[in-house]
């Protein structure tokens, strides 16, 4: 496989933006990108589904003939399941992001694992992607027995109303490269900032030729394999 070259870091939270190699090795068992030389990108939604703005993604991504994963909190399907019914419809795949997108820090292994129960009756899905990054390896080890963990190469930080619309797009552009786990926001907080940067990207890799695809478990285990090292110096960093 060629060797693609590495993205300059340019600021500290770019280490958020675009997590080092060690600290993903830190982390054991867990998705951040599929090992790939092929153009292409996984565009990746978290915190939906919500009325109007999940709506405006599916739209926006038809335009562009992408396919997406979106990362679902069990009561929002709960609340909306006929829009949540609209992202499978449209061909997107679905991921479980607990039902009331704990912080898993913040919470007993014992809960954080209820709740993922909870989710996994409104959410038809074997991957998982933990709120705000953040797990505990004991809920980790846990988790991994029954879903692909999954987090991000390329976070836009669309969430961060201090930043512009426009550092959120170059977030993306920096640090995508072929494989690349990219995440956006499906909450009204992110709105803005979302949907500039995912439609300055969609024409944006639309144009460098790039395919956009959901991820599945079929895509996970199928990439070229990667060996990873695990060691728990940073296991709590996010
Ligand atoms: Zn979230």
């Amino acid at each position: 496989m060629k060797t693609i070259q590495k993205p300059k870091y340019r600021k500290l939270s770019d280490l958020l933006v675009h997590p080092p190699q060690i600290v993903k090795n830190a982390f054991g068992n867990i998705t951040w990108k599929i090992n790939t030389d092929e153009k292409v990108v996984y565009l990746t939604f978290d915190d939906g589904p919500i009325p109007d703005i999940t709506e405006k993604i599916l739209l926006a991504l038809e335009i562009f003939d992408a396919k997406a994963t979106f990362f679902c909190v069990g009561e929002n399907v709960k609340k909306y399941p006929d829009i949540y019914k609209k992202i499978s419809d449209s061909g997107h795949t679905v991921g479980n992001h607990t039902f009331s997108h704990l912080n898993g820090l913040k919470t007993s292994t014992e809960e954080y694992i209820e709740n993922i129960e909870k989710a996994s009756e409104y959410i038809d899905s074997k991957l998982f992607r933990p709120p705000h990054g953040r797990i505990k390896s004991s809920q980790q080890s846990i988790i991994e027995k029954d879903y692909d963990i999954i987090l991000w190469d390329v976070l836009s930080y669309d969430f961060n109303n201090k930043i512009s619309k426009e550092s959120c797009f170059s977030n993306v552009k920096h640090f995508t490269r072929p494989g690349s786990i990219i995440v956006f926001h499906d909450n009204i907080k992110a709105t803005n900032n979302m949907f500039y940067a995912l439609t300055q990207s969609l024409l944006l890799y639309k144009e460098f030729g790039y395919r956009f695809e959901a991820l599945t478990e079929d895509v996970i285990r199928k990439q070229a394999p990667v060996s990873v090292k695990k060691s728990k110096l940073f296991t709590a960093f996010f």
